[in-house]
């Protein structure tokens, strides 16, 4: 990646685990059933302004963030474009749990990602990396328990298979980008993929700033330095920091094009804590899904609460401050680092507990993975072999409309690892480490 305290042109290798890390083939292949289901709800969501108002009223009323991006949705909804497609490059991701004795139980969700999902690019090279490893390490036979991985090219598909739907060969593939973009070679390697799929696709790298004089709408089309935008796929643009006030301007000007957005306003907002957290409620999956398959996917949900100003928020602030190492209390963001725990936890219900700050969070049961010996090795320190816990994310590919879906599967995996000491998995955060699972 590129570092963030040295030159510009300078790459440094993420940090990355020495050997693949043993990941149960039962709860690995469970992931990869799940993910075209839930793909199919988020979609269903990001078309539902009931569902998503439902949802998120009150998480709007005090987080101007998430009602910006809200206000674009519902501006566009309202223009009642059944037709228009929306493009999700979906990221599920999970943590193994635990009983108190120390025995794996199964897969918990920690949550769906919709917007800028990284390091499907860099993903399999890390599998070869620790095929590589392997075979040096002189382990016979191993392969079919290195699973393989394309996430790289099924991302590069989706986003294809959108450039396709908008049926314009001269269009372009727009990447809306970072001022400094920190996990550069993740991007790079979709692109390249994208391009190695298809040769006659051009691919366009803009910032937010460069998009304020550079993106216009005409007749519903939306064109970027003269080009015709097929596809506007964000890898920013998922925390407040992302914006200048004028730069909602151009997000709804994207949004209000015929363009096929991965993600869409409706699909971001899908994505959001406060709509995960209102999925695990009795019986609202089943809305979605038909009995069997929403009981099947309500396994790896782990219990969440939101937090409104009603007795069931009362319930759920008391649960916390009893047991406050038995969750995780999360505000409405992305991108790491915003997470409390143990006694954070306690201490900030205490002190929102009586006001509408609250409504911003959402309470989730603490899942319990399991520690394993790895050895991550990172930057300028010396490696060392230590207990880390793995994090599965699986890829979604979903591209479709109200009336139609055109595309909908599993997208390959990501395995993150982070020391047990650490609450977050986030790699180009500095959390975490690039992994890949070794089925056992
Ligand atoms: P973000 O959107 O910031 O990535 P996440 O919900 O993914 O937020 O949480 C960040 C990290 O915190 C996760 O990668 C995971 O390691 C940890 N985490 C999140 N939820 C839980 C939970 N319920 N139990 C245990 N750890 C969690
Ligand atoms: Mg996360």
């Amino acid at each position: 990646m590129r570092p963030r305290n040295l030159s510009h042109d300078t790459r440094v290798p993420l940090p990355f685990c020495l050997v693949p890390s043993k990941f149960p083939s039962r709860w690995f292949y469970l992931a990869r059933e799940l993910q075209p289901y839930l793909n199919q709800v988020l979609l269903d969501i990001a078309h539902s302004r009931d569902v998503l108002k439902e949802c998120l009223s009150s998480t709007i009323e005090v987080d101007e963030f998430t009602s910006n991006i809200y206000k674009i949705f519902e501006a566009v909804d309202r223009l009642d474009r059944t037709e228009q497609s929306s493009l999700g490059l979906l990221r599920s991701d999970y943590l193994l749990n635990m009983d108190d004795s120390g025995n794996v139980i199964g897969l918990k969700q920690v949550e769906n990602n919709a917007i800028a999902a990284s390091f499907g690019g860099l993903a399999p090279s890390v599998r070869h990396l620790h095929e590589f490893v392997l075979e040096k390490l002189g382990q016979k036979a191993f392969h079919h328990l290195l699973p393989e991985n394309e996430s790289d090219y099924e991302l590069a598909r989706g986003l294809i298979a959108a450039w396709d739907v908008y049926d314009n060969p001269s269009s372009i593939i727009l990447f809306v980008v970072e001022e400094v973009t920190y996990n550069i070679c993740d991007q790079r390697a979709l692109e390249y993929a994208i391009l190695d799929t298809e040769k006659d696709v051009e691919i366009l790298r803009c910032t937010f700033k460069d998009l304020r004089t550079s993106a216009i709408l005409r007749d519903e089309k939306l064109f970027v330095h003269g080009k015709e935008v097929a596809v506007v796929y964000y890898r920013t643009g998922y925390v407040p920091e992302d914006y200048e006030p004028i730069d909602w301007e151009t997000r709804f000007l994207m949004e209000k094009s015929r363009a096929i957005k991965c993600p869409s306003a409706g699909l971001h907002l899908a994505c959001s804590k406060r709509v995960q957290a209102f999925l695990t409620r009795e019986g609202i999956l089943e809305r979605f899904l038909p009995q069997d398959i929403a009981d099947h996917v309500r396994q790896v949900f782990a219990k969440q609460y939101s937090l409104e100003m009603t007795e069931n928020g009362d319930r759920a602030i008391k649960l916390g401050l009893e047991n406050p190492d038995k969750y995780v209390l999360k505000p409405e963001r992305d991108g790491g680092g915003n997470n409390l725990y143990g006694e954070d936890v306690k201490t900030t219900l205490d002190r929102i507990k009586s006001t509408e700050e609250r409504m911003a969070y959402i309470l989730m049961e603490r899942i319990n993975p399991p520690a394993i010996s790895n050895c991550i090795v990172l930057g300028d320190c010396s490696p060392e072999i230590g207990g880390i816990v793995c994090e599965l994310g699986a890829f979604g590919i979903i591209l479709g409309s109200k009336k139609k879906i055109f595309k909908n599967n599993y997208g390959g995996h990501l395995l993150r690892s982070k020391r047990i000491d650490s609450n977050e998995t986030g790699v180009a955060a500095g959390f975490g480490a690039l992994d890949s699972p070794y089925l056992e």
